[in-house]
């Protein structure tokens, strides 16, 4: 996982990866706000609605937990965010429903235009974030959880967007809306870094879970949670290599030159090829 640092507590940890280990530690100091802010950093100059495109249906809470995630939701900057993408990047006509408290998700059902999310999505993240002392980094497991949200909101939004508009997916879908949710949040959002950081960072605590791969890991629709991670974190350090410098220091050091080349080049070209669909 990449670990935020903190003023208060110096985190070091093995440098190699294998299963279940904990990456290192990093150095690099991040703003110290991590609200998910609606502002776009860029204005959009053509198209722009008045209203957002989504909409939002809450299903009643069947536990005092559920009910907490909830009012979390509701309460949440990812959901101005999302309203905010909607009204001037990826506009749904008709709206995108998305339906919090489902039983199943999170996923996009396109028959029924439909981003559902349970609350126990909600849950689990806090449970992860807990358990690895997360705010030990400086970003408590609540706004880490609703970092992890954001993003996850935004993959979904990935998955109705292709259907709505029909666009060509070269290759496995789940990466792409990896990819449109960690590109969206790098273009247009405020403080997006630490948004996709928390979310790069739960799938490596998901990743730690696992003991032994089999085949069914290897044929999953997603890549692989540890690939997701660095994935992500690739994305955002070629979105700004001198900012991000310390991003990619768990890799080795022969071969960390040639990564951060490569990160460049695939932040750019995936940037490049989303843009030309997005507002
Ligand atoms: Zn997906």
């Amino acid at each position: 996982m990449y670990i935020r640092p903190s003023l208060a507590i110096a985190l070091n940890f093995s440098s190699q990866c294998i299963r279940s280990c904990v990456k290192p530690a990093v150095i690099l100091w991040l703003a110290s706000s991590f609200l998910v802010h609606a502002n776009s950093k860029q204005a959009s100059t053509t198209s722009v609605t008045s209203v957002p495109t989504v909409t939002y249906q809450y299903l009643e809470p069947t536990s005092a937990k559920d009910k907490k995630a909830m009012q979390l939701i509701k309460q949440s900057d990812a959901i101005n965010m999302v309203s905010d993408i909607s009204r001037q990047h990826v506009q749904f006509s008709p709206k995108l429903t998305i339906v919090f408290g489902a039983k199943d998700g999170p996923l996009y059902d396109p028959g029924i235009h439909q981003i559902q999310i349970p609350y126990q999505y909600i849950n689990d993240a806090m449970i992860r974030f807990t358990q690895n002392h997360y705010a030990e980094t400086g970003v408590d497991e609540v706004q880490a959880t609703l970092d992890t949200l954001a993003h996850t909101l935004l993959h979904e939004l990935g998955h109705a967007f292709i259907a709505d508009r029909d666009i060509p997916i070269l290759g496995k879908e789940e990466d792409a809306v990896d990819n449109f949710a960690t590109i969206i949040l790098l273009h247009y959002v405020d403080n997006s870094a630490d948004i996709a950081i928390s979310s790069a960072d739960l799938f490596a605590f998901e990743d730690q879970d696992i003991d032994t791969f089999d085949d069914l890991d290897f044929i999953d629709e997603h890549s692989l949670d540890i690939q997701r991670y660095f994935h992500m974190l690739c994305l955002i350090y070629g979105s700004n290599p001198d900012e991000y410098k310390s991003l990619l220091s768990e890799i080795d050091d022969g071969s960390r030159q040639e990564r951060e080349d490569t990160c460049i080049y695939e932040y750019e070209s995936i940037s490049r090829n989303w843009l030309r669909y997005l507002n």
